[in-house]
């Protein structure tokens, strides 16, 4: 499918005709492969089975561009959370947070499906900090919750409702990231359907819509606290027009983040909006899709009081020590979880975060926060499938079974697995030491206990 043509003019006038032309060449080449090792799994000197690392993204620590694209689907690393596939220069936002996240940080990441920046964030707030990831559409808030659960740090807590709704937790966060819906320029490369829906009416509509989610966004940012936007498009009306328009209202409450260096060799074009540090990621330019990022902060003097809205619902339940004994016995630090008990299900929280999380609950849809631990019958746990996931869980309160490759992925299929190796009972299942799932053995059969919902489909 063609570049559409006024996109074409507005590139050629806006960056030159040289350059210009090099942007269009580019978006019509070959995408690069990049995945994010998820360091509470898989640490530098881990090795992957199925990815053939060619080098480092330079502005992400775990960051690797792959020599080609294997199969993910067919990747048991890929299911135990080992990597997340995410393109790199969308990376680099971990880059303009690295330093700035005290322990026991909240940061929101207001428009966080599928995950990918969200997971970022996690491995960077570390055990006691909290990220908050928000989705406004219900399916995609689904599949992040699948992602947020196979990434396995335990620090983050899923809602789906309008920004409004968890903004209203004002002057609450440490960072809030809009990695705002947009017209999509810098995935015209990777995605056809990006080319076809763009139009100059679907910019406006962008533009109006980012407009309205910094106005929320503010509002939830501490004074002093970070603020980073980010788009994949070029398109300047949605990345330096979206902040200009932020700062006619916002005015001195805008202030500079700190100084950002970066190698001259990386290819990103530098720039400014008052305060805001911009960055431009074009794929002639750069190794990675197109994309735009800013940073900066809100004044520590901005005085605006913290605001934690009324609990309108009472959906968290503690439990008794007897429980919590039997869950203590799951996880390697049980000392700073806060176990609770909602709708049935037993959870761990980080006890440094368990006062937020039960105002979030009581206050917006919160559809998944720390670890599902699983269902207590008769004082014993049936784990859930995301305990299993959780980089965190002790792997002495069960039995662990490793599978080889084909075995492996028959069990990802929730194919019928064979009891050999397995104990009486329940099982972790592992393959190459990293866990998937449980599979309980009753005598000569194995009930796969794999989730129905993820299960690989694919032949
Ligand atoms: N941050 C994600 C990641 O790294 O995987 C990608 C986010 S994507 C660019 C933008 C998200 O904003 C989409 O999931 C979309 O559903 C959501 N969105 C759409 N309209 C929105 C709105 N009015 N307010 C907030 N989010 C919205």
């Amino acid at each position: 499918m063609n570049l559409p043509e006024p996109f074409v003019r507005r590139v050629l006038a806006d960056l030159g005709e040289a350059e210009g032309r090099a942007l269009c060449a580019a978006l019509d080449g070959e995408s690069p492969v990049s995945v994010r090792r998820n360091p509470a799994k898989a640490d530098a000197a881990a090795e992957f089975a199925a990815l053939v690392p060619e080098r480092a993204v330079p502005w992400c620590r775990e960051g690797l561009y792959l020599r080609e694209r294997p199969s993910f689907t067919l990747d048991t690393d890929f299911h135990a959370g080992a990597y997340y596939v995410q393109e790199a220069s969308s990376q680099f936002v971990g880059y303009l947070l690295e330093g700035l996240l005290r322990s026991g940080a909240r940061v929101l990441d207001l428009c966080a499906a599928p995950g990918g920046k969200t997971t970022l964030y996690a491995s960077l707030v570390g055990s006691d900090g909290l990220v908050v990831a928000n989705e406004i559409d219900r399916r995609r808030a689904s599949v992040l919750s699948d992602n947020v659960r196979k990434w396995g740090t335990g620090n983050i807590a899923v809602t789906t409702c309008e920004p409004r709704a968890v903004c209203d937790f004002e002057a609450w966060f440490d960072v809030v990231a809009v990695d705002a819906p947009c017209s999509g320029e810098g995935m015209f490369r990777k995605d056809d359907q990006a080319r076809g829906e763009w139009s100059e009416g679907n910019v406006r509509m962008c533009a109006a819509r980012q407009d309205a989610i910094l106005r929320e966004a503010w509002r939830a940012l501490k004074p002093g606290g970070t603020l980073l936007y980010s788009t994949c498009t070029f398109n300047r009306d949605e990345d330096e027009g979206s902040l200009e328009r932020m700062l006619a209202w916002a005015g001195e409450e805008v202030v500079g983040a700190e100084e950002i260096d970066l190698g001259a060799e990386w290819g990103i074009v530098c720039g400014a909006v008052g305060p805001w540090r911009t960055f431009r990621f074009y794929p002639h330019r750069v190794c990675g899709e197109g994309f735009f990022a800013a940073v900066a902060r809100k004044a520590p003097d901005a005085g605006d009081r913290t605001h934690v809205p009324k609990a309108r619902r009472q959906v968290v339940a503690p439990v008794d020590r007897k429980c919590a004994g039997e869950l203590s016995r799951w996880v390697c630090e049980p000392a700073r979880m806060r176990f609770v008990e909602i709708a049935g299900t037993c959870y761990a929280w980080p006890s440094a975060q368990a006062e937020a999380l039960q105002a979030l609950s009581g206050a917006v849809p919160v559809i998944y926060a720390g670890v599902a631990l699983g269902q207590l019958f008769k004082g014993a746990l049936k784990p859930d499938p995301a305990l299993a996931l959780y980089a965190g869980i002790d792997r002495s309160a069960v039995a662990v079974a490793e599978l080889s490759g084909e075995r492996a992925v028959a069990y990802l299929r929730r194919q019928e697995v064979s009891p050999e190796g397995l104990a009486e009972g329940i099982n972790l299942i592992c393959a190459r030491g990293r866990a998937l799932g449980f599979a309980k053995r009753i005598g000569g059969r194995v009930n796969n206990l794999y989730p129905n919902s993820l299960r690989i489909i694919k032949q």
